[in-house]
């Protein structure tokens, strides 16, 4: 199974005590899911919320899980691959319409198309699933959306990270 989850700290909105939240996404019998579950050791408030889909993840999970994780890029493995079953999956997988298909291939052909790994994993399969060879791997070397530190704190010319 495909799961990826984070551990994030915010303000409890009852007592503004300390919260612990749990996100996660994850692939339950062919279908994108994600959750939210946290609980605030103060008050009685908690919550524990799950749904489906990719288009519905609220950008917060997306962030954490990107920011502990890194991103990941999908790309097609083979480049002669042609354009229709691309089409044709991207837009079942995603709920697009036509033209914003075609710049999700246009990207996919290209540079790849860069997500959190379950969101990448999902689409490989709808691809798989029409006959197109993807790869997915680790997005290195694009810049991480959800980066804590600001680029300019990068020294120039030093690598400060040690990799
Ligand atoms: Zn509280």
């Amino acid at each position: 199974m495909i799961t990826q989850g984070a551990r994030i700290t915010g303000l409890c909105p009852e007592c503004r005590a300390t919260l612990v939240y749990e996100v996660g996404q994850w692939i339950e019998r062919g279908v994108l899911w994600w959750g939210s579950e946290g609980g605030c050791g103060r008050c009685a408030h908690g919550w524990c919320e799950r749904n489906q889909g990719p288009v519905v993840t609220p950008e917060w999970v997306r962030q954490a899980l990107l920011t502990a994780h890194g991103a990941a890029r999908l790309s097609l493995a083979d480049a002669r691959t042609g354009l229709v079953p691309v089409l044709r999956a991207l837009r079942a997988a995603e709920d697009l319409t036509i033209a914003a298909a075609r710049a999700r291939a246009a990207e996919l052909a290209g540079t790849g198309l860069v997500g959190t790994l379950v969101e990448m994993e999902s689409l490989a399969r709808a691809l798989r699933d029409r006959g197109v060879a993807v790869a997915v791997g680790p997005a290195a070397g694009t810049p991480r959306r959800g980066r804590l530190r600001p680029p300019d704190a990068v020294q120039r010319g030093r690598n400060v990270e040690g990799g």
